[in-house]
């Protein structure tokens, strides 16, 4: 049998959300139903709910930063039991058994690509939901263990923003004698300057402008510069092995480039919705490189939960309530964030 849970749905394109109701699948043989506690509003949400990345599929429930506990299992579920403390991502199906999902990078998914987790088609065939909502029903094998030293509120966030930024700090090997920039101090941002922080590396943050350099640098950055100030590129030329740019915007690459020294790359996961303008004269003086990354499989995602819960980090978070999320996608719109807007499921 479906269930019918409360949900918020944008009805059209850059429409602003509203309360409905959705159907959840009956729980399969592999399935849990999960009851949300919280979920992160990300700019994905934002980028997508205005179809700023093409065209989408409405109602849209946008939502990928989920935790809850389990409510209900289907007969052939092991891992899990009801009452358990649970995150779901941005996936929540692939193929499983093209290469990268049997490498654990399902986000890479070449079967037909990744089930993602609102906005895409299930293998069912119905369009997906995600977790502005009461409820949802999500297969076994897609669904993350919450530790119980991270509160579910603070770690809802984590299940994009932890993600996107600890895979590729690893895939780069930021760690102990390697130099890493953080463009952007938003919700990517302040988990990845958390994240390399505690992987040993040594960070700087390039923000517009010196107005969150208290909190950059009590999130663990040892330096904090101003982009908006042509000081920092003259200054920081050449310093960098690594930089993660989560910037929703277009940049000035060439400018970013000259940060890298020679063999550094600086790795995309900020999705701007204009095409980007990269000169390779640029890049090739130095071999450096420009790259980009997706969220991160499963295990990693797991795997970050837990490095995260050993090193005590988690999301700096704005509570709010369901019915603030069209204030909140402004205030996100508007740089006014710090860090994530979290929304209490309790309250659609
Ligand atoms: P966010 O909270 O809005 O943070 C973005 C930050 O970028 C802002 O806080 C701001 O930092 C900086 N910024 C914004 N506009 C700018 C501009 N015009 N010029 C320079 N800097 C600007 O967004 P988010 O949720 O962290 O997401 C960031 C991006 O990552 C989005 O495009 C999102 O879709 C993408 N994303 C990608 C993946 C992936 O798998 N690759 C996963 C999740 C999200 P300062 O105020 O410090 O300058
Ligand atoms: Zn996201
Ligand atoms: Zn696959």
């Amino acid at each position: 049998m479906t269930t019918t849970v409360a949900a918020y749905a944008a009805p059209a394109a850059k429409a602003p959300l509203e309360r409905t109701t959705i159907e959840r699948r009956a729980v399969g043989e592999h399935d849990v139903l999960i009851d949300i506690a919280f979920v992160g509003i990300c700019h994905s949400d934002i980028h997508q709910v205005s179809e700023g990345w093409g065209s989408a599929t409405f109602p849209m429930v946008p939502g990928h930063e989920i935790t809850g506990t389990v409510a209900e299992t289907g007969p052939s579920v092991t891992a899990l039991r009801v009452g358990d403390r649970v995150g779901v991502g941005c996936m929540v199906d692939s193929c499983r058994t093209c290469d990268n999902c049997e490498a654990g990078l399902e986000q890479y998914c070449t079967g037909g690509g990744p089930v993602w987790t609102y906005n895409s088609v299930g293998k069912d065939g119905q369009t997906t939901y995600g977790g502005y909502a009461q409820k949802i029903v999500v297969d076994e094998n897609y669904v993350v263990r919450v530790p119980d030293a991270l509160p579910l509120d603070t770690a809802a966030p984590l299940l994009c923003s932890g993600i996107t930024t600890y895979s590729p700090l690893r895939h780069w090997h930021a760690g102990p004698g390697t130099k890493v920039a953080v463009v952007g101090l938003g919700g990517l941002g302040h988990m990845g300057v958390q994240i390399a922080h505690a992987l040993g590396a040594e960070v700087t943050v390039l923000s517009q402008s010196l107005r969150k350099k208290d909190d950059g640098l009590r999130l663990g950055a040892d330096h904090y510069h101003a982009t908006a100030d042509p000081a920092t590129f003259e200054g920081l030329a050449g310093t960098f092995d690594l930089i993660l740019n989560t910037v929703s915007a277009p940049l000035d690459f060439a400018a970013y480039f000259s940060l890298l020294r020679t063999g550094g790359a600086m790795v995309n996961v900020g999705l701007p919705e204009e095409a980007v303008q990269v000169t390779l004269q640029s890049l090739y003086g130095n071999r450096r490189s420009m790259s980009s990354s997706g969220i991160g499989g499963i295990a990693e995602t797991q795997e970050m939960l837990d490095f995260c819960a050993e090193h005590g980090i988690a999301a700096e978070i704005e509570p709010i309530r369901a019915n603030q999320v069209n204030e909140a996608y402004e205030r996100v719109l508007a740089g006014d964030v710090r860090f994530r807007f979290v929304i209490d499921a309790t309250t659609i």
